[in-house]
């Protein structure tokens, strides 16, 4: 792997056949996740693909010229041409690799692949989820020299990385952005000496052995596991919903708000999230209009309020949707007014939705003990059903779920097992 200037552009990487270029950033999380994935198919991959780095801002003019934006930002080349693709942000293994495949022959794909040797690490504890509680969970492990690993399918933060505004974490008296709450306390925990494998695959969890396999060759081995999974956002399950997923409906007014700047949005939903995310994307957008079952919002009295106030948004009470289709630019609603059974068209730019959550245990649902919704049991330690597989945070079975309750969990986990382990 070679560090590249501008002034070595045209000699490395556009006369330098084929080619991956990583524009990469100091003090960048993402970049410091990606750059070990880099290293290693480097070595896989380097006979045949050229890996450069170079240093973003110190190239700015040339990175602009090629598009990069945000850093890292990977690119490929094959003999002076710039491909198609480029990957950004929380880059996964598997993502480069699908890329690097694509730039060879099938058979020296094959030789390549069967060079890949299977790792084994072995760690006291192994948290399952980087956000608020598996991280509190790392950062008392740490501090109590715990060797602990975090590994997660995304970059850490959680939920709250995407979370406009955190105003109810104590310790704060403005408001907070979520990146920054989520951002620092990855930092904390990271720079206490917690290993992390993040933006990975996760391809298999066996609780009984102990053991998880990452993007499909390393085995992590741990006496401990804790699942800090939290939740993802339940669909509609109607049609349309599927197909235009992220091509017109989204379930993140942090990530896809901004691009609705003066148009007309429909939200769905009338809990405390869909709410409060309705006045941030009304910062954007010029309308919204908002549609939920019931015949009253069941958010709390002051997001309520706040929503009443304000001008641009109305609600169709008693009301579901049935089907999503897009026309030209425009995104088709039908919802069903449940009073009358009618069924009515509403036109809009793009469509939020926010009906709940659901735990994320695909992986290991019949395996531990679940509430009758799905959540993990565990009990005032947070041990599972299975002996030493502890579980903290959103993902298990319990009244509140809040960036608070979720430290806390992951605080008593950490505790009790760093009893256990002396
Ligand atoms: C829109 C919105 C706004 C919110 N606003 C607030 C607020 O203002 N205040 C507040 O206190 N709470 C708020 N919450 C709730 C808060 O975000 C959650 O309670 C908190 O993030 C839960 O933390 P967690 O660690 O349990 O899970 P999460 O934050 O959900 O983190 C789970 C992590 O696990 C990872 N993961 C998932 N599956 C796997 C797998 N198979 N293997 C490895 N990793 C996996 C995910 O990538 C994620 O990083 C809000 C939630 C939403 C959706």
């Amino acid at each position: 792997m070679q560090e590249i200037t501008t002034a070595e552009f045209e000699q490395h990487v556009l006369r330098g056949g084929k080619v991956v270029l990583d524009f990469y950033s100091t003090e960048c999380p993402p970049c410091e996740a990606v750059a070990p994935k880099f290293e290693g198919l480097a070595a896989l991959y380097g006979k045949d693909i050229k890996f450069v780095k170079m240093f973003r801002q110190q190239n700015k003019p040339l990175a602009e010229s090629l598009g990069v934006r945000s850093s890292p930002t990977l690119l490929f080349f094959d003999n002076g041409v710039q491909l198609p693709i480029t990957l950004t942000g929380g880059i996964k293994r598997s993502d480069i690799i699908h890329q690097l495949d694509s730039m060879l022959s099938k058979e020296r794909v094959l030789e390549i692949k069967k060079a890949i040797k299977p790792t084994v690490s072995e760690f006291d504890v192994l948290i399952l989820g980087a956000g608020p509680g598996g991280l509190t969970a790392g950062l008392y492990l740490c501090q109590a020299k715990v060797n602990t690993v975090l590994i997660d399918i995304a970059l850490p933060g959680g939920q709250v990385s995407t979370t406009h505004e955190v105003s109810n974490y104590p310790g704060f008296i403005d408001p907070q952005p979520g990146y920054m709450l989520s951002h620092n306390m990855s930092e904390q925990t990271k720079q206490c000496g917690t290993i992390y494998k993040v933006a990975v695959d996760v391809t298999k969890i066996d609780l009984e052995k102990k053991e998880v396999v990452i993007d499909e060759f390393e085995t992590v081995r741990a006496k401990k596991i804790i699942i800090a999974t939290g939740t993802s956002p339940n669909l509609m399950g109607v049609p349309g919903e599927k197909e235009l997923k992220g091509k017109g409906i989204s379930y993140c007014a942090t990530c896809d708000a901004k691009y609705y700047g003066d148009k007309e949005v429909v939200v769905i939903g009338g809990g405390n999230s869909a709410v409060e995310e309705a006045d941030f994307i009304s910062r954007f957008a010029s309308k919204i209009t908002m549609v939920h079952q019931f015949d009253a919002l069941t958010a709390n009295k002051q997001a309520q309020e706040k929503l009443f106030a304000n001008p641009k948004t109305s609600i169709l009470f008693s009301h579901e949707p049935r089907s999503f289709v897009r026309e030209g630019d425009k995104m088709i609603t039908e919802v069903e007014d449940l009073k009358t059974n009618t069924i009515s068209k509403l036109a809009s730019d793009g469509v939020f939705v926010f009906i709940g959550m659901k735990p994320n245990i695909d992986l290991f649902r019949n395996k531990l003990e679940l509430d009758q919704w799905g959540y993990i049991k565990t009990n005032e330690d947070m041990q599972t059903s299975m002996p030493g597989i502890y579980a903290v945070g959103d993902v298990i079975s319990k009244k509140y779920r809040q960036i608070t309750t979720a430290v806390a969990d992951g605080t008593i986990a950490a505790i009790a097992i760093a009893k256990e382990l002396n």
